[in-house]
């Protein structure tokens, strides 16, 4: 007789406005692949003031872990039991990890950005990178560079903000041993030209303004350096297709969505999935 099991095992995201996050899409083909037919990843628009219901909620179905997105990043942090350092070094937390009732805190934005670099051959031990933005992202993939021995860090960002990129090189300075250098942001900017790595790490170019550029002077970006883009919608942004045009060689923020994916789902299910099938199916959802 085959086996009766019929127990679900629940992951998810937290977030709000959280309706257009396409995890569900990568995730539910992931979890299909591994034949894992009772996992299931459950998008949950939680209120603000509803996260600390949520968690317990989270607990009593004993669900293995979810994502928090906007506006929980940061806010979930006083209701884990452990943190990992480069998370706490973030300020943010985007996955956790329910071990039994024990909530384990864990920042994957910047690792999924770290795996993308290293599917694509790139060791950061030592380079010089520039890095767009001084956001959330641009922090996660900062303090991963930082952490992993990237010899310079150059973060380059518009002046308005200014209080966020001081506490980002605070925090570097602190805690790596990287060289850090700020500029503000206010014409386009020229990529030094011993430049190893060069990140977007800003929210421009995401859908639905697809033909945003950053404002950088695109000539000054060389086929020695790497380019890595964040932004996830669209799978090739204006700065990718130019990149490809010019023959330098680059990684897409889809790429880097669906890193970060399979690392959550290592971390919830103790197995590695199957990347081409999470990106094809990122693919179809946003096509
Ligand atoms: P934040 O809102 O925290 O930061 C946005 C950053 O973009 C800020 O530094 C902001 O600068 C900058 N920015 C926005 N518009 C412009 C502009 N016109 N010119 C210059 N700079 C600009 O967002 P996040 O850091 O959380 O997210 C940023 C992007 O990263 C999003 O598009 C998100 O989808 C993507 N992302 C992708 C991930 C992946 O796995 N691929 C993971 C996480 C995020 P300012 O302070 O001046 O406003």
């Amino acid at each position: 007789m085959k086996e009766q099991n019929y127990l679900d095992h629940l992951v998810g995201v937290f977030g709000q406005p959280v309706s257009e996050n396409p995890g569900v899409v990568i995730q539910d083909a992931a979890f299909a692949a591994m034949g894992l037919e009772r996992w299931h990843f459950l998008t949950l628009d939680v209120d603000r003031d509803k996260l600390e219901d949520a968690l317990r909620g989270l607990k009593a179905f004993k669900m293995r872990g979810v994502n928090c997105t906007i506006p929980h990043k940061i806010a979930v942090m006083q209701y884990l039991d452990e943190i990992s350092e480069s998370a706490r070094l973030i300020g943010a937390v985007n996955t956790i990890v329910n071990e039994n009732g024990r909530l384990f805190g864990e920042n994957t934005d910047g690792k999924g950005f770290m795996m993308s670099l290293a599917e694509n051959g790139v060791d950061v031990r030592g380079k010089k990178a520039v890095v767009f933005g001084a956001g959330g992202a641009a922090r996660a993939i900062c303090v991963e560079m930082g952490l992993a021995g990237v010899g310079a860090l150059h973060i380059v960002n518009r002046p308005q903000d200014r209080a966020l990129g001081d506490a980002l090189v605070d925090i570097l300075r602190r805690n790596t041993a990287a060289q850090v250098a700020y500029t503000d942001w206010t014409e386009p900017f020229r990529v030094p030209a011993d430049a190893d790595i060069v990140v977007n790490a800003t929210s421009v170019g995401l859908y639905p303004d697809v033909s945003a550029l950053p404002n950088v002077d695109l000539d000054s970006i060389l086929p020695t350096m790497f380019v890595q883009d964040v932004i996830p919608n669209p799978t090739e942004t204006a700065l990718i297709r130019e990149m490809r045009r010019r023959g330098v060689p680059c990684a897409t923020g889809a790429g880097m969505l669906v890193e970060q994916a399979a690392l959550n789902i290592e971390m919830w299910t103790g197995r590695k999935p199957d990347k081409a099938v999470m990106y094809h199916a990122l693919e179809e959802a946003l096509s």
